[in-house]
């Protein structure tokens, strides 16, 4: 498999994809851009938010860029962080021409709709000047017209044709010997999700692969339906890319895909999908002398932004919480009125609650 290096202008943190790279975190920006975006407050804020989000895991972000000045406004952007970004662009090649003039991470277009051959060897000529890599972003809701005629003819089902579409654009990109390229074919449906990402991996072993099931919906359903596709899509190592599409916000997005890949490592025996901190907590009970959903909550975005395969466990009671707390490398739980810290599977220190949240820290500091 060929591997595609993403963001390699300006300031831009390389992400490599490919081969037997870690599976990048993928989100979308979930607001429109506009000129005020790039006046003080406003770009500190969307900064900020993107720095988070890099700390939590997302390695590349995507934002729609539907119009000219949505382009500029990106562009802008792209030069105030290290987070490669990447423009989606629908319907008009001469918003990916002007993108491609800023330090742009990637390009995403979709075959259904950037218009004609002409069009697309423009924009391939641009961004192979520019070294800029393109995702074929094939979209079962918006398929070429001609492929879509195939499936109401019965001569392709849905799944062929979105592997056929794909196919049809890379043909297109060998012509004009662009290289540089992703694919994804989505889905709302998870069968057609599977089952296209598997398809085209018979037919084409060599081009990187976005999965993820598209329009998923809200956070439970959403986050339910991509694990019931991609888990056993990347446990066969299919997909280099992901994102969880969520009626929710981007944050959740990236925890969502980090747990996936995690569930996927635990599953494999290995930690080559992704890595993070693997959280272990129990549920909380009647029984329970230490508050594990309040303590859990409130260290979230803490444990979420630790780059390093480590396992916590946060429980409430003696009854599974010394044993799960032994096996985990900290460990944290209530026994009686007293709280157990573990480390390494030894009992490291016996505190009040109150003294947790210092203890804790520092605990997972010792790992860092
Ligand atoms: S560890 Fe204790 S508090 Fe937590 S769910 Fe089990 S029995 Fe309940």
């Amino acid at each position: 498999m060929s591997e595609v290096t993403i963001g390699t202008r300006g300031n831009l943190k390389s992400v490599v994809i490919g081969r037997d790279r870690h599976v990048v975190i993928q989100t979308m920006w979930k607001d429109k851009l506009t000129s005020d975006d790039l006046k003080n407050d406003s770009c500190k804020n969307i900064i900020k938010r993107i720095d988070n989000l890099s700390s939590m895991g997302c390695g590349l972000l995507r934002f729609a860029v539907p119009d000219i000045e949505a382009a500029c406004v990106l562009g802008g952007l792209t030069k105030k962080t290290s987070m490669p970004l990447v423009a989606d662009i629908h319907f008009d090649y001469n918003i990916a021409l002007k993108i491609l003039d800023y330090p742009i991470g990637k390009l995403r277009i979709n075959p259904g709709n950037i218009g004609g051959r002409e069009k697309v060897r423009a924009v391939l000529e641009k961004a192979k000047d520019k070294g800029v890599p393109i995702r074929i972003g094939v979209n079962g809701g918006s398929l070429p017209v001609e492929i879509r005629r195939l499936i109401e003819d019965g001569k392709i089902n849905r799944t062929e044709a979105l592997v056929e579409a794909a196919m049809r654009e890379i043909a297109i990109f060998e012509e004009n010997n662009f290289s540089d390229v992703v694919v994804s074919m989505k889905s709302s449906n998870i069968k057609e999700t599977v089952d296209a990402a598997r398809l085209f991996r018979t037919k084409n072993g060599g081009i990187p692969l976005h999965i993820g099931v598209t329009e998923a919906g809200p956070l439970i359903a959403g986050v339910v339906r991509n694990t019931a596709a991609l888990f056993g899509l990347l446990c066969d190592g299919i997909g280099d890319t992901l994102r969880i599409s969520l009626s929710d916000s981007m944050e959740n997005e990236v925890i969502a895909a980090r747990e996936i890949l995690l569930a996927v490592n635990e599953n494999k025996n290995t930690d080559n999908v992704g890595e993070g901190v693997k959280i272990i907590s129990c549920p909380r009970c009647g029984r329970h002398s230490f508050d594990t959903h309040a303590f859990t909550g409130k260290w979230l975005p803490y444990l979420y932004s630790v780059r390093k395969n480590i396992t916590v466990a946060i429980m409430g009671c003696i009854v599974n919480g010394p044993e799960e707390a032994r096996n985990a490398d900290i460990g944290i739980t209530g026994v009686g009125k007293k709280v157990h810290i573990f480390s390494n599977g030894v009992v490291k220190q016996i505190i009040s609650a109150d003294e947790a949240d210092a203890v804790f820290k520092n605990e997972i500091e010792t790992f860092l």
